[in-house]
């Protein structure tokens, strides 16, 4: 199907080409045939929307003297443009990323949701009262920062985006986006929504390009004051650097290695969905995908048994004109770099429960079967590396203290999951891991108004809730001698 979405950089209110005339061409990861062309912004068309973000975003301007309660109906307008066009976004974002209808349609949900919940916030971002000595009256005000970038990875590029612009605006921020270059598309679908919301020209601007040169130039402009980077935790470091050239504040959402720690008292059936879903889902490309199965060794092959059943009976397919559940990974190299790991594993020691390998039937597209791996260790590289494709490795415990030990043992901590019955079983070890998520007999799960972010080599910051209010304002006291 041919794409006929937006194809120029949004900027200042304006649809245009990139200064430099470079484009982007983007491939169907099911059919390997190019789907679309779009402007490649560079540091010039950079410096042209940061530019108009800042004006937008000035002291006196219309979007930061709006009335906050018409702000939230600005977002919740975006909200609904955004519903309106829910089946065209999934569709786009499916053709883009390879991700199936279902599971994009489930992205652009949750972005309805996001925008829906922040337009309540825009009218209760409220100050503090300070009890200081003497005749004085002290308070403390949350301001809106300025201009926010916005650095979204391919795995989930409409949602990602939307998880930090949403509350950005929500504070009275304005917003410059880059979406991945292997995935540009759905971020223009903010331009859109800003237009028929009718927000402001420069409160949003969506500069597609390439991440050495449009990213790194977001990250290092001296005029952006804060930066949500989602990505791996490598760029992040390097993001992380650029930001502070200018002391430019970050969020960063990175890498995972998912624990999942099944007890003997759990639900097998509920905790065999639930880790085929965590880590078959969108093939597996997940930050908090639950790629490390920590199961006691009293269940471990019964468990096994019907998570291999689930997966040997998962359909591979774009799900567009077929029955496909999960869909291709996301390019031909990042289809090399799975199997190169599931290599790695069985060197290291692994066996190959299910898949293994690509789906033999298919003429073209990345599709890797859906591999369970047991016999692994904690210190194998499958079991420390974030693979980001759909492929489960199997390391049995024995006692509740090793499994604590085995889950926090990890460079990350993002996300971890428990199953088990017992209250206290669940209490105890939510308590002991070093997760900025815990999640008990589901997995994984999240919500616009609970905090999102991990730990360690996971990031830094929070998104989501009333957390993202505070990323997104600064706290300014005001001091009166009366
Ligand atoms: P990536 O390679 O780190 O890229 C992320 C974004 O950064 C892309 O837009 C990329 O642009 C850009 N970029 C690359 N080099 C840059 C630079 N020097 N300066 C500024 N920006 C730069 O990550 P990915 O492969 O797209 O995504 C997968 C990773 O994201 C995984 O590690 C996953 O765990 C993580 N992730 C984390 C979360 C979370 O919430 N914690 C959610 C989703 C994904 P180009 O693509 O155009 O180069």
């Amino acid at each position: 199907m041919e794409y006929s979405g937006p194809t120029s950089l949004y900027i200042d209110g304006d649809w245009v080409d990139a200064e430099s005339g470079e484009t982007i061409e983007t491939f169907d990861p099911a059919t390997e045939e190019r789907y679309a062309t779009v402007a490649c912004a560079d540091e010039t068309d950079v410096d042209a929307a940061v530019e108009a973000a800042k004006s937008a975003a000035a002291r006196g301007s219309e979007w930061r003297t709006m009335d906050p309660s018409t702000r939230g109906e600005r977002l919740r307008a975006m909200a609904d443009a955004i519903a309106a066009r829910k089946d065209e976004i999934s569709l786009v974002e499916s053709h883009d990323n390879g991700k199936t209808p279902f599971e994009a349609g489930m992205e652009v949900q949750m972005v309805v949701d996001t925008f829906r919940y922040y337009a309540g916030w825009t009218d209760k971002v409220t100050g503090e009262y300070n009890a200081v000595p003497g005749d004085r009256v002290n308070f403390t005000t949350r301001e809106p920062l300025g201009v926010t970038g916005h650095i979204v990875p391919w795995n989930y590029p409409f949602q990602l985006a939307g998880r930090s612009i949403a509350p950005a605006l929500a504070c009275g921020n304005t917003a410059v986006v880059k979406p991945s270059s292997q995935t540009p598309l759905s971020a223009l679908y903010y331009g859109i929504a800003a237009e028929e919301a009718g927000l402001p020209e420069g409160v949003v601007n969506v500069v597609p390009g390439s991440g050495s040169k449009a990213g790194s130039a977001l990250a290092s402009h001296p005029d952006v004051e804060h930066v949500t980077f989602t990505g791996s935790t490598e760029i992040g470091k390097r993001v992380m650097a650029d930001a502070a050239e200018n002391v430019t504040g970050v969020t960063l959402e990175l890498g995972g290695k998912g624990p999942h720690v099944v007890f003997p008292d759990a639900d097998l059936d509920a905790a065999a969905k639930g880790v085929h879903y965590g880590i078959f889902m969108n093939a597996g490309q997940m930050c908090w995908a639950g790629s490390r199965l920590l199961v006691h060794e009293d269940v471990a092959d019964e468990l096994v048994e019907k998570i291999v059943q689930r997966a040997e009976a998962t359909p591979l397919g774009s799900g567009i004109d077929d029955d496909g559940r999960m869909g291709p990974v996301v390019s031909e190299d990042h289809m090399e770099d799975v199997l190169e790991y599931i290599t790695i594993g069985v060197e290291e020691g692994a066996t190959v429960a299910c898949g293994g390998g690509v789906d033999e039937e298919k003429d073209a597209g990345y599709f890797v079967e859906p591999t369970v791996l047991t016999d692994v260790t904690n210190d194998m590289t499958v079991a420390r590396e974030e693979i980001f494709g759909p492929v489960l490795s199997v390391i049995e415990f024995s006692d509740q203290e090793e499994a604590i030990e085995l889950a926090n043992d990890s460079p990350y901590g993002l996300l971890a999951g428990i199953w088990t019955q017992g209250l206290s079983r669940a209490h105890q070890v939510a308590d002991a891991l070093d997760y900025g998520m815990v999640s008990v007999n589901e997995y994984p799960v999240t919500f616009p108004q609970t905090p999102f972010g991990g730990t360690k080599q996971s990031g830094h910051g929070r998104e989501q809730g009333e957390e993202a209010i505070r990323e997104f304002t600064q706290a300014k006291n005001i001091n009166l001698n009366i």
